[in-house]
């Protein structure tokens, strides 16, 4: 097995552009290949961790609990994880439910909502589907986050950047222009 230090990518309650921002940092895909063997993630779709990682990047908040299983594997196999993109360490544009009580989010979604054709009137329940929490958490609120990356996506450069930093060892000191939103 390689000695490169190994990276892990997943995306819980998100859109996957922070995955695609991850992807546009073109040519330099190709040295980070050098740099790193990526384990768990979407984007070889592996889908089991086969070593320990020393990062593992976030994207998405938690919104039900296969979420929170999954975070709580990459705090367990990753050195080092980082909340990546304001999904992750807000909870972003999913906290938009967090003001309605869940039952009523599944009753607009199911039984009310305008262009609902449901005659059973059922809302899906079955065990294979995961249990939507009460509402939507930042990663950070179920276990403990390392770094931070804000932006809806954070830049290609800014993924870029983050991630020769901590496979150097050195600390994550961004410039303030690869951090700024305005
Ligand atoms: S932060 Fe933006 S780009 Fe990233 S998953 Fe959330 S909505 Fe998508």
């Amino acid at each position: 097995m390689s000695d490169k230090p190994r990276v892990a990518t997943t995306s819980m309650c998100g859109c996957f552009g922070c995955h695609m921002s991850l992807l546009d940092i073109d040519e330099r895909i190709l040295k980070l290949v050098e740099l790193v063997e990526i384990d768990k993630s979407p984007i070889n779709d592996k889908k089991q961790f086969t070593d320990r990682c020393l990062l593992g990047l976030i994207e998405g908040g938690c919104a039900n609990d296969e979420n929170i299983h999954v975070l709580h594997s990459f705090r367990q196999h990753c050195d080092l994880l980082i909340s990546v993109g304001e999904c992750a360490r807000t909870g972003g544009v999913p906290t938009l439910r967090n003001s309605v009580p869940l039952s009523e989010c599944l009753e607009e979604a199911y039984l009310r909502g305008p262009t609902v054709y449901n005659p059973m009137q059922l809302i899906p329940n079955d065990a294979e589907i995961p249990l939507m929490l009460d509402r939507v958490y930042p990663c950070h609120e179920v276990v403990k986050i390392d770094y931070y990356l804000p932006g809806c996506p954070p830049s290609a450069d800014t993924l870029w950047e983050a991630l020769v930093a901590l496979l150097g060892g050195k600390p994550l000191d961004l410039p303030y222009g690869l951090i700024k939103y305005d």
